[in-house]
């Protein structure tokens, strides 16, 4: 059904969506070609929430040349009215011959519409070109909209034999740097930072995005900071209360400890789950209400085994170090004693490779 050339334009559009890769949040990453005569003649991405949709970048670049193009776009094109005008509405106006998408929106109540929107004007449409790849690019976005929830990709820093900190606590530094360059990364595209009272206490993290090249593609945006912090240890001179942008999620209140966060800039809510605990499951429906497509855990083995256990990981991003930790070290997962093999955790390697003298894996539990 596509040709060669379809798939070879369509990667070019799913290279350029990948340029919103840090900055498009809340919206997805999207890009568009526009190729006519057997020449690309148009070219876009989407960069910022307010700004063009990357087919009206494309558009505008082709100008005449769009009459009777075929148009690549790695998401199904917008027929609401949103920030911008609807982007079917300006393809139709530009008479262009063929859209073709790589997957419908995602969200249920508009998915086909805009696909829709052009067929009734009289374009050729097809969608489901390299659907992975361009699934890929929105995991976060594509969870909000299907399911209500961000998708959350834990970070875990270990030594080979599984430990992420001393029995002390203490854990720094067990990666290297290149690892924790590559963490940045996935920072940066997070719309939001999650660590738990444990992490916070005992390190006092920043939790920001610091790599220069990443605060300039971000527009000096950072990701929301969430800390998941019961009984509100937290001290209202923390750092990652500094700069304001952080959320305290907790269950038991105290009026003068709330009160104090508050006035050092944090922003609390109230989500009281079972035993005195932060809900987790209510926290990540409340972030998806602020609209968070993308959470990055970088916690200890407290909330890295409540969030397993809830099965609220949808992605692990695990670095090993070439060291070992011994036992009596702290492990991933604080998880109750499992008796029998059958109640394992089974994931799905999706990655591995060498970073530094590290090794990373990428995994998704099987579900
Ligand atoms: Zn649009």
């Amino acid at each position: 059904m596509f040709s060669e050339d379809d798939h070879l334009y369509m990667r070019q559009a799913l290279d350029l969506a990948g340029r919103g890769l840090f900055s498009t949040m809340p919206n997805p990453r999207v890009g568009c070609v526009i190729v006519k005569d057997g020449a690309v003649v148009g070219r876009g991405a989407h960069l910022r929430a307010g700004e063009p949709h990357a087919e009206i970048h494309a558009l505008r670049e082709a100008g005449e040349r769009a009459k009777g193009a075929d148009v690549y776009v790695t998401l199904e094109p917008c027929s609401h009215h949103g920030r911008t005008p609807p982007c079917a509405d300006a393809l139709v106006a530009a008479g262009v011959g063929r859209v073709i998408a790589a997957m419908q929106d995602p969200n249920p109540r508009v998915a086909g519409t805009g696909l829709g929107r052009l067929q009734a004007n009289g374009i050729t449409t097809a969608s489901g070109l390299l659907e992975t790849e361009a699934r890929e690019l929105n995991p976060g976005f594509i969870s909000r909209m299907t399911r209500g929830l961000p998708f959350v990709r834990s970070k875990i820093a270990a030594s080979l034999d599984g430990r992420t900190a001393l029995a002390n606590g203490a854990s720094k530094w067990i990666t290297g740097e290149q690892s924790r360059a590559d963490v940045q990364q996935w920072r940066a595209r997070s719309c939001a930072v999650m660590s738990g009272i444990g992490t916070v206490l005992l390190d006092d993290p920043q939790m920001d995005v610091r790599q220069p090249d990443l605060i300039q593609l971000k527009s000096g945006k950072q990701p929301l900071r969430v800390v998941v912090d019961s009984s509100l240890r937290i001290s209202p001179d923390a750092r990652i209360l500094q700069g304001g942008n952080t959320l305290v999620a907790y269950a038991v209140d105290d009026a003068a400890r709330s009160a104090a966060l508050r006035s050092a800039g944090a922003e609390l809510v109230c989500l009281p789950g079972d035993a005195g605990k932060v809900s987790l499951r209510d926290l990540l429906l409340h972030l998806a209400g602020l609209d968070i497509n993308e959470v990055l855990v970088e916690a200890g083995q407290g909330l890295n085994g409540a969030l397993q256990q809830a099965q609220l990981i949808d992605e692990y991003l695990f670095y090993y170090a070439p060291i070992l930790m011994g036992d009596a070290a702290r492990g991933m997962f604080a998880l109750p004693e499992l008796t029998d093999m059958s109640q394992r955790v089974e994931l799905e390697i999706l990655e591995i490779s060498g970073i530094g003298e590290d090794v990373h894996l990428r995994a998704r539990p099987r579900r």
